[in-house]
């Protein structure tokens, strides 16, 4: 079965409860949740007024496409934000694809792996932890290797490390 990098990001309301929340529709629409990162927070970039955000990876074990992968996130996106905080303007839940495999894949929809990944601290520290040793098959580097060499100097600390249910 494909092996599957999520990330999951948010920064609005009750930011532990919506990436469980995301966590459980995961396992529900999109596969076997094999592991889950510990959280991460990385303070918001430019605008202080923004509260910090919480990040984590996740890696599944899924039988859908990459472009099933894409629909199901953005309806559990849509779900997770219109349930819970329908005044609010602003989504409460990110959820970005980073692997399918060693798939390369552009496309006017989805850019697989994650155009960004490789510039982002908080996408990198939490994907070291469960994969320090996947390669990125258009970089060819490790993503401990990417981690070393990332210049995003944005702060980012573990967040309750350990207390969380992987489910
Ligand atoms: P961002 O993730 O940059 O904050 P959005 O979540 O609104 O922005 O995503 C915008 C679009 O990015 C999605 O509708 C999707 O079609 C596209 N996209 C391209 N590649 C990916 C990917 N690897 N993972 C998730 N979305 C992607
Ligand atoms: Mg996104």
């Amino acid at each position: 079965m494909p092996r599957l990098y999520l990330l999951l990001g948010g920064n609005l309301g009750d930011r532990v409860l919506y990436l469980q929340q995301a966590r459980a529709g995961i396992a529900k629409r999109i596969g076997i949740l094999e592991r889950s990162s510990s959280l991460y927070e990385t303070a918001a970039w430019g605008n202080t007024e923004q509260p910090a955000f919480l990040n984590q990876v996740l890696e599944v074990q899924t039988e859908l496409s990459p472009e099933q992968v894409l629909q199901d996130i953005n309806m559990l996106e849509q779900e997770l934000g219109r349930v819970r905080l329908e005044h609010w303007g602003a989504r409460v839940i990110d959820i970005d694809i980073l692997f399918y495999d060693d798939l390369v894949l552009q496309t006017q929809r989805l850019t697989i792996p994650h155009p960004q990944l490789h510039l982002r601290r908080f996408t990198l520290l939490p994907l070291a932890e469960l994969a320090p040793e996947l390669v990125h098959p258009v970089l060819g580097k490790s993503i401990s290797t990417l981690l070393v060499d990332c210049p995003d100097e944005l702060e980012v600390r573990e967040f309750g490390a350990g207390s969380f249910d992987a489910s």
